[in-house]
């Protein structure tokens, strides 16, 4: 059924009794033509793209647990295309165009909200970066564009002006922007389904079979799946599903936390990033304050997070902004990601015929609908868009890394 106002007028003489799920909950067949690994929005928004700009419909998702319950549900939904090399600065202006018309393409509102980001400089140091940015993005197209310190406070009336702290000025990105996250997923999952892709939760793969032509098929909880095309988006879980299909990942995987503070009146409406301290936050559309930080300092699978990354990043805050010191935190939660060691995404051919990995943990929530999109485009001709060519495996052999290590930013 499309959603449309036509339809929400007729459901509501119906007390909207007669929507029907937003997806078919399928049930696992004896093969497919694709099978992705993945219920997230990189995974789900893969299995979309093959379907509708490459007709092919036998295709499977796999998800151990439930629909986006992975890093899709626990990121703060930055959409940003401050990168400093040119490879990801135009990979990124591409990711951020791609959510543009995402909305009409899945028929479910994503909440796509242009905020705009603000960047806190406060160091020379920090603001030559922020040159090299701004020179390196415009080449693309992109608008960042540095404000004085005066601009910076009227725009942040909140922020502490003691000049107790060696506040430079800032960078203004107009262009930045936030989406629902649950959205994504449940939008990628409801059009894809409607285009005969089989969703199957609770669907844990368990390996992945080889022989001598390559993938084979897929072990699963619920039974052997088989097929000739494994496209995996597993987030922080792809060292090991990697290792199923006999391919070893250059990623550390490590926990990410944000927290949020309960809800007050609109205080700030766009995305804030303190760069010297490395923290971030925005307020949400129930009026939440969200922070977050850098990634845990060392390898983990677990989801849970510490005291220690919040503890440090709300000292950072509350330096600059000492207005919240009375908020109330009210929860706190983190993800795991797989971080390349140049901090740049992976979207790849393997070893392994027939097995394509797109290793979102770094290139993030962002990236969902252009890197879903190129990756069902190499799934579907297995091989790479010029695009996506400098972000594949063999960088890691060859030495041409992308040494995003100091990305322009945060999460
Ligand atoms: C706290 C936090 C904040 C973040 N903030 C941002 C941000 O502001 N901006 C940004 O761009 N990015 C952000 N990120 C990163 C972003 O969340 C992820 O990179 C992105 O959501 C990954 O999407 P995905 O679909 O690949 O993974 P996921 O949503 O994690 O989906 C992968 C799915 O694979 C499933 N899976 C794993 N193993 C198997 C298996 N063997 N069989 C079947 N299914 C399996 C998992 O259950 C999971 O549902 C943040 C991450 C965290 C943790």
């Amino acid at each position: 059924m499309k959603y449309s106002g036509f339809n929400l007028a007729l459901q509501s003489l119906f007390k909207h009794r007669g929507w029907q799920p937003a997806w078919r909950a399928a049930e696992p067949r004896k093969a497919y033509d694709v099978v992705i690994i993945g219920g997230g929005g990189h995974g789900l928004g893969a299995a979309f793209y093959l379907a509708k700009y490459h007709g092919i419909t036998r295709v499977a998702v796999l998800e151990k647990s439930w629909l986006g319950g992975g890093n899709t549900a626990r990121n703060t939904m930055t959409i940003r295309d401050n990168f400093i090399y040119p490879d990801s600065a135009r990979f990124h202006r591409e990711a951020l165009k791609a959510w543009r018309g995402l909305s009409a393409d899945v028929n479910f509102n994503v909440m796509l909200s242009e905020r705009g980001m603000t960047t806190i400089l406060m160091s020379d140091r920090d603001l030559s970066d922020a040159r090299r940015m701004i020179n390196t993005t415009a080449m693309f197209g992109a608008e960042h564009r540095i404000i004085g310190v005066d601009e910076l406070r009227r725009r942040l009336p909140l922020m502490d002006n003691s000049e107790r702290f060696p506040v430079v000025g800032g960078v203004d990105h107009p262009e930045v922007t936030v989406a629902r996250h649950d959205a994504v997923a449940w939008g990628y999952a409801r059009a894809a389904s409607r285009l005969g892709v089989d969703i199957i939760e609770n669907c844990e793969v368990t390996d992945i079979v080889l022989d001598a032509n390559g993938v084979a098929g897929v072990e699963t909880s619920r039974g052997r799946i088989e097929t000739r095309k494994v496209g995996m988006a597993v987030s922080g879980h792809g060292t090991q599903v990697a290792a199923m299909a006999d391919v070893t990942l250059p990623v550390e995987t490590c926990p990410l936390q944000a927290f949020v503070s309960t809800p007050i009146k609109p205080v700030i409406d766009n995305v804030v990033v303190i760069r010297s301290l490395n923290t971030y936050f925005l307020q949400t559309d129930k009026g939440e304050l969200v922070m977050g930080s850098v990634a845990n300092p060392y390898p983990s699978f677990s989801q849970q997070g510490s005291s220690a990354i919040p503890e440090r990043t709300l000292a950072s805050i509350l330096q600059l902004f000492p207005a919240f010191e009375r908020l109330k935190f009210m929860r706190q939660w983190a993800g795991i990601l797989d971080l390349t060691y140049d901090n740049s995404p992976i979207i790849s051919k393997t070893s392994t015929p027939g097995f394509y990995v797109d290793v979102a943990g770094s290139g993030g929530f962002k990236t969902t609908p252009f890197a879903a999109k190129m990756h069902a485009d190499l799934i579907a001709h297995d091989r790479p868009d010029p695009l996506i060519e400098p972000f594949s495996l063999d960088r890691f052999d060859t030495g041409r890394l992308i040494l995003e290590r100091a990305s322009y930013g945060n999460r």
